[in-house]
């Protein structure tokens, strides 16, 4: 059985510092960094939040729940990996697929996103043979939550590294761990 990293949106702008920095990102990146050095996966997938124009997303009064400030703009520094986690990735030599989401729209699932080739991130780990899949990276409360879940309803094994996952808030954190827990989904 197959087993797969999903490492979501481990980016400068959800890293302190950045557009919408997550207390914990660094911390977060560089611990991702370590488990991706330890090697032990079939495949490595990265997520990443790309927008170009994602409507109502972005806002100048954002709420923090279903509107934000400018992040994650494609082609700036700010929509890069955490530079940790891009050095982990140059060095492995595990199999490593990027997958980019929310060009025009929201997008907190990882599974809303297509690689280069166009194939979306169901398609990647089928192809790949994956069954199993450990979910990692920012936010615990939105993109790893949505990410999980859709791992889960896709039937891939899924466990969420609580270690390695950061929240933009700690009710929200707590709620989007419940429903994982309610749902099934293993969290270690
Ligand atoms: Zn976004």
């Amino acid at each position: 059985m197959a087993r797969a990293l999903i490492v979501v949106d481990v980016q400068n702008d959800f890293c302190e510092g950045g557009a919408l920095g997550v207390t914990g990102g660094n911390d977060v990146a560089r611990d991702v960094a370590a488990k991706i050095g330890e090697g032990g996966y079939d495949l490595v997938v990265t997520t990443q939040d790309w927008h170009v124009d994602p409507g109502t997303h972005w806002s100048a009064t954002p709420d923090y729940l279903d509107t934000w400030p400018v992040h994650c703009e494609a082609g700036t520094p700010g929509a890069e990996l955490h530079p940790a986690v891009a050095a982990a990735l140059a060095a492995t030599d595990m199999p490593v697929v990027g997958v980019r989401k929310g060009e025009y729209e929201a997008a907190y699932s990882g599974f809303e996103g297509v690689d280069a080739a166009g194939r979306t991130l169901a398609e990647v780990l089928a192809a790949a043979g994956v069954e199993e899949v450990d979910v990692v990276g920012i936010a615990t409360d939105h993109c790893v939550r949505a990410t999980a879940l859709d791992a889960h309803a896709t039937g891939l094994a899924t466990t969420v590294l609580v270690d390695l996952t950061a929240g933009v808030a700690p009710g929200t954190t707590k709620v989007a761990l419940d429903l994982l827990r309610e749902k099934e989904v293993r969290l270690v």
